[in-house]
């Protein structure tokens, strides 16, 4: 619990409403989507950015950890609190601050949820373009933190790659304002690339100016229905080795195929599919036609079974419902999803989903993967018991041969759902030592009191 007087320092800061200690808002806040908990010792609703700035001198003075937090739909236990932190919720920093069509660029708060201000471009014939599976509730602060992405990131990148400029208070409470409000800028070290990704350790961020892209036109779904893991695996190769660059390339292998049937869009799969691709192509009007041809020429090949076209706007919204529910869906195959974000090269796609299937049989475990094939971003969830210790020390060995296989295919602990305090353990074995003490000298730059975020994204040191 907060000592009084720092509390009365934020309740006078932000109104006693807005700086909250009492056990119902502390255990609302304890957790992510991890399956841990850690009550913060308070929860503080800044309503912009001098608010966010006074609080990080307050707790700078007391030295006080922060934990920034967006939705809490994070899954590595980024927004968990830390021990005696401090929560700050931005979700009362909901201002859309300048939307400037002729530009193509907005500005917004760290609280706006993500579709809204794809809801808000698309009004002016533009769209924003990454789509994380969470849109309709995380806030782009979060998606900022861990350059979170989604389906259509094969086509148009990954958050990182929509930012042009941020707004940011650092843990010793100088305020940086990065990037610029143009397409090209060439000023200044690149602060902003390096603060989308930071997961809350070396700033809160604030504001954010965002690259908006022209809306598409039309867009076309394909349904393709695969034999097995290594045809769908194949196919993807192929599509992504010709020049019609789909706007999503998704992959479900045979367990999340099952998962979601009662979601619709696996009804009525030909029987022996082993995986399917979901396929999508946008645009202008008269080209989507010609895409579609072009990738349906790609996609056909040994173990094709089925490649389903024509689909009504209603059903695509189904096929896209289904697909976003795998998340939760998965869960009724065992209460515990261990959740990894693996990304490899996409040549080695193939490799790995083969390496998944053989460690699933060694391990014996469940496991089902599905995601982003098109960027080689695969989200493999071992499925467990909690309560069975044999299955949870299985399931540690899996996931401990599953990172040094990705390791050794040239790929990366995560391709979107960031470290948090949950992969941090394992990210020595992808950085080398030089790399890791430049990062942590930069952590101490950003925060030289340590108070940002603590417990995440960096392992501890040896
Ligand atoms: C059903 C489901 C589907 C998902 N699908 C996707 C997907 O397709 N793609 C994807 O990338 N992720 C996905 N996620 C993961 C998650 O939604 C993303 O990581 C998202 O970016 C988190 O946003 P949030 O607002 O919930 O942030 P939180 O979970 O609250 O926080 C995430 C991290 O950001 C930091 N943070 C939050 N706000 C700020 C700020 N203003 N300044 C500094 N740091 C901040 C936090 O400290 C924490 O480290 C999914 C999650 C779920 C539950």
């Amino acid at each position: 619990m907060l000592a009084t007087p720092i509390l009365a320092e934020f309740q006078a800061l932000l109104g006693a409403d807005r700086a909250r200690a009492d056990a119902d808002t502390l255990a609302l806040y304890a957790s992510d989507e991890t399956p841990r908990a850690c009550p913060p010792e308070a929860v503080l609703f800044p309503n912009g950015h001098d608010q966010v700035k006074a609080i990080v001198d307050i707790a700078r003075r007391h030295r006080l950890p922060l934990v920034a937090r967006g939705a809490g739909s994070g899954n590595v236990g980024g927004a968990l609190p830390a021990p005696g932190s401090v929560v700050v919720s931005f979700e009362c920093m909901r201002r859309v601050l300048a939307f400037d069509p002729a530009d193509r660029v907005i500005v917004v708060e760290a609280g706006v949820v993500t579709d809204e201000i794809d809801r808000l471009a698309r009004g002016a014939g533009l769209m924003y373009a990454p789509d994380p599976g969470s849109g309709a509730y995380c806030r782009i602060g979060g998606n900022l933190a861990m350059n979170a992405a989604g389906p259509r990131a094969v086509k148009y990148g990954a958050t990182r790659d929509h930012v042009l400029g941020l707004r940011a208070v650092t843990g010793d409470g100088r305020e940086l304002r990065v990037g610029a409000r143009t397409s090209k800028y060439a000023t200044a070290y690149d602060l902003t690339r390096l603060l989308v990704g930071s997961e809350g350790t070396l700033a809160l961020i604030t504001e954010a100016t965002l690259r908006l892209v022209p809306a598409p036109q039309a867009v076309a779904t394909l349904r393709v229905c695969y034999a097995d893991n290594a045809a769908a695996c194949a196919a993807v190769q192929r599509v992504m080795h010709q020049p019609v660059l789909p706007c999503a390339l998704e992959f479900m292998d045979r367990r999340s195929i099952d998962a979601i049937r009662e979601y619709g869009g696996a009804e009525a799969l030909p029987p022996g599919t082993g995986a399917v691709l979901m396929v999508e192509a946008d645009g202008a009007a008269d080209d989507v036609p010609r895409q579609i041809a072009a990738l349906r020429a790609a996609l056909a090949g040994p173990g094709m079974l089925e490649l389903h076209s024509g689909f009504t706007a209603d059903e695509i919204a189904r096929l896209w419902t289904a697909r976003k529910s795998l998340s939760m869906a998965v869960k009724k195959i065992a209460p515990l999803k261990i959740n990894e974000d693996v990304v490899v090269p996409i040549g080695a796609l193939a490799k790995l989903v083969e390496t998944i299937d053989r460690l699933g049989i060694d391990h014996r475990l469940p496991i089902v993967s599905f995601g982003h094939a098109g960027n080689g971003n695969l989200h493999v969830n071992l499925m467990v018991h909690a309560d069975d210790a044999d299955e949870m020390a299985r399931a540690r060995a899996c996931r401990d041969a599953l990172i040094d296989a990705v390791l050794h295919l040239g790929g990366s602990l995560s391709g979107e759902h960031g470290i948090g305090s949950e992969k941090r353990r394992y990210v020595a074995r992808e950085l080398d030592g030089d790399t890791l003490a430049m990062m942590r000298a930069l952590k101490a730059l950003f925060d030289p009191h340590g108070l940002l975020n603590p417990g995440k994204k960096l392992p501890d040191a040896a």
